[in-house]
């Protein structure tokens, strides 16, 4: 039996000029302008059949929102069981720092560990819905593996461009899984570069960051499983470690879609970025009160899903953080790791560098009073450490 979602798309927008696409297509960026896709859905009818009451008997992943999400046949999920991570209540950081409200969304339970895999899932479902036999992506370790896994699962080629300093278990992980490993002296960017300029002639589909509308419909769902979490009451404050934004970008859309099927108020927590100081064009831009980021021209962190030198989607993550009434934090390289570490050791959750960077902001921000005590405090730990020996080795 055929077994269909409803299908809710209504159309795409860009993100930019608000140019208006048809759903249910292949799309890279906007054809007029060359910024990010976004997708639009029916909310009224979602509303229809989805609810937080028939959320009560929904599967334990992400495909438990099937009616958010833009694939329109079930056989076309590409599912490894991703999402609906744990909300761990962080008691023993909470009481030392006396903050009995701080909670981790461990991201690092994904299968390939990591928070990339809720966007894979999504762009190679949609990819294999629409046709799609090869998929290429340049990364910074995560996502390349979450990627292959998924590639393998649908059977399809997956190319993978990724800088020749990346930590090694993501190198061996893509090869384990399949998938055509090429590493390139440079950067990320010089990857997507390597990706942008082949994929015609090779018959790549580009799944980069932001470069395709429906890897952040699967980071979305990070925003309504957080609500649901807690009761459908948001929290205060959102720790963020942001490389291209994909989940920060998600969750505040899913934040309006739950407004507007009436789950949530219009209370908005504070949405706070974190970056290394080695890499932190965000950080700097939201300071600098630019709508856009510089390109950072010698990024170096161990954190290296954070070794984004220039975001497709930096104005709007800058638009979200000032929206919020946020702020943006970075941190050294030194102390993110130590924090992952004080993670480990008082919650045992092995937290990715990346993790570790928001407790070691958190901190900061409790010393200026921009946080305070009493308030509602939720960390996205987006990794494992387990990706990142090299870092933690001494
Ligand atoms: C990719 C990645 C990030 C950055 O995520 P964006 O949504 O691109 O900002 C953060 N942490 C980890 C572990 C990652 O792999
Ligand atoms: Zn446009």
């Amino acid at each position: 039996m055929l077994v269909i979602f409803a299908m809710n798309v209504t159309h795409l927008f860009c993100s930019a000029c608000d140019k208006k696409f048809e759903p249910n297509k292949l799309y890279n960026l906007c054809t007029d302008c060359g910024m990010p896709l976004m997708v639009e859905y029916d909310l009224e009818k979602v509303g229809e059949s989805l609810t937080k009451e028939s959320l009560q008997n929904a599967g334990s992943t992400l495909w438990r929102y099937a009616e958010v999400l833009p694939v329109e046949n079930r056989q076309n999920c590409v599912s490894l069981g991703e999402g609906w991570t744990p909300l761990h209540h962080a008691k023993t950081l909470g009481e030392k720092y006396e903050i009995p409200n701080l909670f981790i969304k461990d991201e690092g339970m994904n299968p390939t560990q990591s928070f990339k895999a809720r966007g894979m899932t999504m762009a190679v479902s949609m990819a294999k819905e629409l046709g799609v036999e090869k998929v290429a992506v340049p990364s910074a370790g995560n996502a390349a593996g979450a990627l292959s896994a998924y590639a393998a699962l649908a059977g399809m080629e997956a190319h993978i461009f990724v800088p020749n300093d990346t930590p090694k278990a993501c190198i061996i992980e893509c090869k384990a899984l399949g998938a055509n490993v090429r590493l390139v002296d440079g950067l990320i960017t010089d990857c997507g570069a390597i990706v942008a300029k082949r994929k015609e002639k090779e018959g790549w589909f580009d799944v980069s960051t932001l470069k395709e509308p429906y890897r952040i419909e699967g980071k979305k769902t990070m925003g309504y499983e957080l609500a649901e979490q807690l009761d459908w009451e948001l929290p205060d404050v959102i720790f963020y470690p942001t490389g291209g934004g994909t989940g920060l970008i998600g969750m505040w859309k899913a934040f309006d879609e739950m407004e507007k099927m009436g789950w949530i108020g219009s209370h908005r927590p504070r949405m706070i970025s974190v970056q290394s100081s080695g890499c932190s064009p965000i950080v700097d831009a939201f300071h600098q009160d630019l709508t856009h980021g510089a390109n950072i021209e010698n990024p170096h962190t161990v954190a290296s899903g954070l070794r984004v030198p220039k975001a497709i989607g930096d104005f709007i993550m800058l638009d979200i953080l000032r929206k919020s009434n946020g702020t943006a934090v970075s941190v050294s390289d030194k102390r993110l790791v130590e924090d992952s570490e004080e993670i480990g050791a008082n919650e045992g959750i092995f937290a990715a560098p990346e993790g570790g960077a928001l407790l070691a902001a958190l901190k900061k921000l409790l010393e200026t009073g921009e946080v305070k005590r009493d308030e509602k405090i939720v960390l996205f730990n987006t990794g494992s450490g387990i990706k990142y020996l090299e870092a933690f080795e001494d």
